[in-house]
């Protein structure tokens, strides 16, 4: 692929940058994870139909298709639909009766923590492998305590966990193995789609996410049982018309949600088609940068493309992360540092397990590292030059900057 750009703005000074004075390159701020809409008419004609019909909630039609559609694409047998990932997560957990402590990584957002400690569960953070971002199960099995009762993997940038290895780990111990798959919509593991590991797995459809549903989650299983009990647990317990048989909760998916899930599911294949023009855009456009390196995701399997991951080695750009996104910022290219701050360095946990970084060297390495730029089906190949150019050129100007930012007395963050 070739990217041609013309009339671009380019940066001659530091001074140029609107980080010191200069004009912003882009007058509207870019986000990472700006929703996908996908086609607006059927999303209203959906809505219309819903309003006639005058059923908005209590497994209606469009959850019913809902979770129809998902369980098919990713070829598996049940899938209970949720009111958002975390409230899903809650009810895996519980369902798969969870209890002591539980194996996590700390590089993860925060609900994956929060769902383990809502239900006054520890989890325990692991460290991660630093060239998959996800949990690494070689410091795993030092981890397990007589406490322990199972392990979640989260599926980080959609980048499966090293599923085999977890597993073998997880039946040698008896433990219970489910996933965080938040991010993992329509990502394979060695040819196989995500969502048909470990007991169970976790979608989130959250407006952020590559499939979204305002905000919406699920749980997918191929265990008959397990999804039986999910189902009763997602409703109260209902077993029928007033006959509560389980202790349940409300996670119940609203027709609305699911009506805009169906809607951003008839553009799976656009979106991902756009999402991997923009990583592929990126790929290239970085490729000169030194001390940038854009996270690779696996040849041959399946992948939304969803996060534009980079990682900033400082000792070779001489420009730090936090700089990075700060000079970007200045520009409204709104990048993020996600997981920053990892969980064990967030409230309760950080008071809980003061002393858990010790064990954590890989998540805070990468924390420090790590940052995200916008994608998504808002963003264009020209806009990506643009974004890369403040980039490239804060690093060929590195030693220029720092020696404005000791001048000024500025605070190298
Ligand atoms: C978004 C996310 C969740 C939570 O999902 P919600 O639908 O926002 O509740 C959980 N885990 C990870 C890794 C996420 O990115």
């Amino acid at each position: 692929m070739n990217f041609v750009i013309n009339h671009l703005k380019l940066k001659c000074e530091i001074k140029d940058l609107a980080f010191l004075g200069g004009i912003p390159t882009f007058t509207e701020r870019l986000h990472v994870g700006r929703p996908n809409i996908g086609n607006r008419q059927s999303l209203l004609d959906r809505m219309n139909d819903m309003l006639d019909r005058k059923w908005l909630t209590n497994n209606g039609k469009f959850v019913q298709e809902f979770e129809q559609r998902i369980a098919d694409y990713i070829g598996v047998k049940h899938c209970i639909a949720n009111c958002n990932g975390t409230v899903a997560l809650e009810l895996a957990i519980r369902a798969l009766g969870l209890t002591g402590e539980v194996l996590v990584p700390s590089f993860t957002f925060i609900a994956t923590a929060h769902a383990l400690q809502w239900q006054e569960i520890t989890p325990v953070f692991c460290d991660i492998d630093p060239k998959t971002h996800t949990i690494d199960p070689y410091r795993l099995e030092a981890m397990i305590t007589p406490r322990t009762s199972g392990i979640i993997g989260v599926h980080v940038w959609g980048n499966p966990c090293n599923v085999e290895t977890l597993s073998e780990i997880a039946e040698k111990h008896n433990l219970k193995l489910m996933f965080d798959a938040a991010h993992a919509f329509g990502c394979s593991y060695k040819g196989q789609m995500i969502g048909n590991f470990g007991e169970a797995e976790v979608f989130s459809f959250h407006a952020t996410k590559f499939i979204n549903a305002f905000e919406g989650g699920a749980i997918v299983t191929n265990n008959d049982e397990l999804a039986q009990k999910l189902r009763l647990m997602n409703n109260f317990g209902f077993a029928g018309l007033d006959n509560v048989i389980y202790i349940g909760t409300n996670g119940k998916m609203s027709e609305a949600s699911a009506a805009m899930g169906l809607t951003s599911l008839e553009s799976i294949e656009e979106f991902i088609e756009i999402n991997h023009r923009n990583y592929q855009c990126y790929k290239q456009e970085l490729s000169d940068i030194k001390g940038i390196s854009i996270f690779p995701y696996q040849n041959g399997e399946r992948c939304n493309y969803q996060y534009i991951v980079l990682e900033v080695d400082e000792t070779i750009a001489n420009v730090n992360r936090d700089l990075l996104v700060k000079i970007l910022e200045a520009e409204n290219v709104m990048a993020r540092r996600y997981f920053y701050p990892s969980c064990h360095r967030m409230e309760p946990y950080r008071s809980y397990f003061p002393h858990a970084g010790l064990l954590l060297p890989e998540t805070e390495k990468l924390t420090q590292r790590v940052m995200l730029l916008p994608t998504g089906t808002s963003i264009n190949t020209e806009d990506i030059a643009k974004v890369v150019n403040i980039i490239r050129f804060s690093i060929a100007n590195s030693d220029s900057i720092q020696k404005h930012l000791h001048q000024n007395k500025l605070e190298m963050i």
